[in-house]
């Protein structure tokens, strides 16, 4: 299987992006191993969004700063009929407001979000570069990862889903080479998918 690092397609004539109104929020994931937060507060009913259309149109994904995602209505239906997996919530936002207006007075956006699974990165083929010693090495806690320069998935752990967070860099979604079908297929747009070896990160 391959594995991409799933972005917002900067630049792209689709180029969306999303601010939740007057959110709620639940506590997120904790390690299991050693109770850290891993993940930001979870947001909650009633979700209500702001969309941006920084290219010509509304995208198919929509992003925000953490790692929650709002997919269109044909992104869902196509995520349904291929029968992928990794993406919960799915539940629909309300759309306030769509800049400019004049991009899409209609658009249905739903939720969705990914969680960890079990798929680890595999340290050996990936470097991460990491600010003091982690003191938990299932979520590597402790330490602060500064930099990445290309990571390997550890496939004997992938635990199946088509979109999860990795262990071991936890600000970033991995994309199974499915979700690229999918893209392909469906003609979604907004899907930037950088294959995990060549994907570049460092702390702003
Ligand atoms: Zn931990």
């Amino acid at each position: 299987m391959r594995f991409f690092v799933l972005q917002i397609g900067v630049g792209s004539s689709h180029e969306t992006a999303f601010v939740p109104l007057e959110p709620s929020f639940k506590e997120g994931l904790t390690c299991p191993a050693c109770g850290r937060a891993l993940t930001e507060k979870e947001w909650i009913p009633p979700l209500r969004a702001e969309l941006w259309a920084r290219g010509e149109a509304l995208g198919d994904v929509a992003f925000a700063s953490g790692l929650d995602l709002l997919i269109s209505e044909r992104f869902l239906e196509a995520w349904r009929a291929e029968k992928l997996s990794g993406l919960h919530g799915l539940k629909e936002v309300e759309i306030r407001k769509v800049h400019p207006e004049s991009a899409a007075p209609h658009a249905r956006y739903h939720l969705a979000m990914a969680g960890y699974g079990m798929t680890q990165i595999d340290p050996k083929r990936s470097r991460v570069v990491r600010e003091g010693e982690p003191d938990c090495l299932q979520c590597m806690g402790g330490a602060e990862v500064m930099l990445v320069e290309g990571m390997t998935i550890d496939e004997p752990t992938w635990s199946g889903e088509d979109v999860f967070v990795p262990w071991g860099f936890g600000a970033c979604l991995v994309a199974t080479e499915r979700v690229l079908a999918l893209q392909d297929k469906y003609g979604l747009t907004n899907v930037t998918l950088v294959p995990t070896e060549a994907f570049a990160w460092k702390r702003p």
